[in-house]
C-alpha cells in the first residue's frame, strides 16, 4: 500500500492512535487492526530505527531473569520478587515459542555453550535446575536440549567451546535463537497491521496530544525530507508506545511523570576464528553481568554493556572505555585470542526503555501505564522485542476495557519475503520507504553487513530515485544523509585508536 499522504490524515477520527513504529507499537497496531480497531500508527522516522535496530538481536530463552542479584540465601524470604521472575520467564518462554513458530524465517536457531568455574555466583546443580525449570515454565514447547558435559567432551564438539580459558569445571550447552533481522520483524508485523486495516506513516512527528471532551487531539508534524506540513486527528484512545523516549512525546505527560529508565547498551562485533561460525557464549562478567558472544553471520559481537542513561536517547553514543571494557572481558574468556582495538568491525549502543515507578530503580516487568490526570492515554514501557507480542496483547487488552471487545486476536504466519532484486521498485513502493537508509538497512539485508550496506547504497541509490521520482541532487542528498547516519549509529574502525587488551574496568552498573 502507497504512504498516504500527510494532509489524507487531517482531521480523521480513529479509535487508537500508536505512537512509535518499533517492535512495540507495530505489534500494537496489529493486534489493535485485527479486533477491528481503527488505528493509525505514525513515527517521527522509520520503522524500527529506534531503539529495536540496536538491541543485541537474540531471542534470549529467559534464564537471565531467573537470576536475582541478591545472595541466594535470601531467595526464599523474597517470594514475590520470586513468583515475579517466574511468571516473567514463563511470558518469555511463551513468546519465544510464538515466534518460532508464527516468524520462523526471521530467526536462525544456535548452539550456545555456558562455562561453569570454580567460585561462580551461581553452582552448576542451581544452573542445571534453572534451565530445566525455563525450558518446563515453556511448556517445553521450543526445547533449549540444554545438557552440561565436560569440558573436553565440549571442546570435541564446538571450536569456540575449546578457545574457552580454564580452568574449567564443566560447560553447559543449549540452543538459542538470534533475529536473523530485528528490522525486518518489525517492517512485516508493521505491514501485516496495515493488511489487517491499520494505517501506516512513517516520518511523521508527534508534536502535542490535548485532551478534549472525551478525545485525545494528536498534532502530526510531518519530518519527511523536501516535504513540510501539519496535521491533527481525533483519537478515543492513545498508545505511547515510544520507547526510551515515551516521557519526551510533547504531552504525554512525562514532564511530571518518570515512567522509563533509560538503560545504556554497548555491542562490539568482531572477527574471530572461522571455527567459531555460528556458536555463542552466555557467561558472566567480572562485573557478575550477563555477558555474550552473539554469533551474527560470519562474524560475532560481544557485549553488551547495562549503565543508566538519563540524557536524551537521540544522544547515546559508544565511548573507547566500553569497547575497552568489552574486549577485555573476551580476553578473559578466550585469552588466546588477544582480541584489541584492531579487531573491532564496528560497535553501538542503544537505550533499553526499562520501566521505572520512582524514576531511579528498573522494574522488571512490561508496565501499561495511565495517569489518572490524562485517561486513556496508555504508556507501555519495559518490552523487548522478544515480548512485543505480549506487551501488544496487554495493550489490545486495555484497549478493549475502554472501547469493547470487536473481534479476535490475530494469529498466523508472518513470512520473511525474499527480497529479489527485480522486486525492489515494489518493496520500494508499498514497503513505505522513504530514506535510501530505509531500504539499505531495514528492507534489505544489507544493511547488517559487515560494510554496513555501504558497498551497495550507491547501486541502491539508483534505483530508489528511480522508484521515488528524485532528483540527482536528491540522489546525492541520500547518499550522505546514509553515510551521516550510519556515522551516527554505528562506529566504525577507522575512528577507534588502536590499543593493547587490558584487564576490565568497571563499566556496569548493578541493576
Ligand atoms: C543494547 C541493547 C540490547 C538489547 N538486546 C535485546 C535482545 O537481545 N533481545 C530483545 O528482545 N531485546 C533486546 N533489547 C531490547 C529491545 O531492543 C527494546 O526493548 C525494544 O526494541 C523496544 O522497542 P520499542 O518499540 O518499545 O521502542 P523503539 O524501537 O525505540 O521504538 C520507539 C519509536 O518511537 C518513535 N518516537 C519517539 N518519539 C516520537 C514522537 N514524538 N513521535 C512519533 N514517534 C516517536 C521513535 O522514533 C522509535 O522508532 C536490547 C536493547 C538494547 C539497548
Amino acid at each position: 500500500m502507497k504512504r498516504p499522504e500527510l494532509a489524507s490524515l487531517d482531521g480523521q477520527h480513529y479509535d487508537v492512535v500508536v505512537i512509535g513504529a518499533g517492535a512495540l507499537g507495530c505489534a500494537a497496531a496489529r493486534q489493535l487492526a485485527a479486533r477491528n480497531f481503527r488505528t493509525l500508527l505514525v513515527d517521527r522516522g522509520d520503522i524500527a530505527a529506534g531503539t529495536s535496530s540496536r538491541s543485541s538481536r537474540m531471542l534470549y530463552s529467559g534464564l537471565g531473569y531467573l537470576a536475582a542479584r541478591y545472595p541466594l540465601w535470601q531467595m526464599p524470604f523474597r517470594p514475590l520478587d520470586m513468583l515475579r521472575r517466574l511468571r516473567y520467564t514463563r511470558e518469555v518462554m511463551q513468546c519465544r515459542a510464538e515466534l518460532v513458530e508464527e516468524m520462523p524465517g526471521h530467526l536462525t536457531r544456535h548452539r550456545f555453550f555456558y562455562p561453569f568455574r570454580q567460585g561462580d555466583r551461581y553452582p552448576p546443580w542451581l544452573v542445571d535446575i534453572g534451565f530445566r525449570l525455563v525450558e518446563a515454565l515453556g511448556g517445553w514447547k521450543v526445547p533449549l536440549a540444554y545438557r552440561r558435559v565436560s569440558p573436553a567432551a565440549a571442546a570435541s564438539t564446538s571450536a569456540l567451546a575449546q578457545g574457552l580459558g580454564g580452568p574449567l569445571r564443566s560447560v553447559g550447552m543449549f540452543d538459542e535463537y538470534m533475529y536473523a533481522w530485528a528490522e525486518r520483524i518489525c517492517v512485516d508485523t508493521a505491514l501485516d497491521a496495515q493488511a489487517r486495516g491499520a494505517t501506516l506513516r512513517t516520518y511523521t512527528a508527534v508534536t502535542g496530544l490535548q485532551r478534549q471532551g472525551e478525545l485525545w487531539q494528536v498534532s502530526f508534524e510531518e519530518r519527511a525530507p523536501e516535504a513540510s506540513g501539519h496535521a491533527t486527528v481525533q483519537a478515543r484512545v492513545v498508545i505511547n508506545a515510544a520507547g526510551p523516549w515515551v516521557d519526551r512525546v510533547p504531552g504525554a505527560g512525562g514532564e511530571c511523570d518518570t515512567r522509563v529508565l533509560g538503560i545504556k547498551g554497548v555491542n562490539v562485533m568482531v572477527k574471530l576464528p572461522d571455527s567459531y561460525r555460528g556458536q555463542g557464549l552466555e557467561a558472566f562478567s567480572s562485573e557478575h553481568e550477563p555477558y555474550y558472544v552473539f554469533p551474527w553471520r560470519d562474524y560475532h559481537f560481544i557485549g553488551p554493556t547495562e549503565t543508566v542513561f538519563r540524557d536524551d536517547p537521540d544522544n547515546v553514543r559508544v565511548l573507547d572505555s566500553e569497547i575497552d571494557y568489552i574486549l577485555a572481558e573476551a580476553n578473559q574468556l578466550f585469552p588466546a585470542l588477544r582480541l584489541s582495538r584492531a579487531d573491532v568491525r564496528h560497535c553501538w549502543c542503544g537505550v533499553r526503555p526499562t520501566s521505572t515507578l520512582d524514576g531511579r530503580e528498573t522494574w522488571m516487568p512490561v508496565r501499561l501505564s495511565e495517569a489518572p490526570q490524562r485517561p486513556n492515554l496508555l504508556t507501555l514501557t519495559g518490552s523487548t522485542i522478544m515480548l512485543h507480542r505480549h506487551a501488544a496483547r496487554l495493550i489490545a487488552k486495555g484497549v478493549e476495557q475502554r472501547l469493547g471487545k470487536r473481534g479476535k486476536a490475530p494469529k498466523g504466519l508472518i513470512a520473511k519475503p525474499a527480497v529479489a532484486d527485480a522486486d525492489l521498485a515494489r518493496v520500494i513502493g508499498e514497503e513505505h520507504v522513504v530514506r535510501l537508509v530505509d531500504l539499505v538497512r531495514r528492507r534489505l539485508p544489507d544493511g547488517l553487513d559487515p560494510d554496513l550496506g555501504r558497498g551497495r547504497a550507491e547501486a541502491l541509490s539508483h534505483i530508489a530515485a528511480q522508484a521515488l521520482g528524485w532528483s540527482q541532487a536528491r540522489r546525492e542528498a541520500e547518499l550522505r544523509h546514509f553515510e551521516e547516519d550510519t556515522a551516527r549509529v554505528y562506529r566504525t574502525l577507522d575512528e577507534v585508536p588502536v590499543q593493547p587488551p587490558r584487564v576490565p574496568a568497571k563499566a556496569c552498573s548493578s541493576l
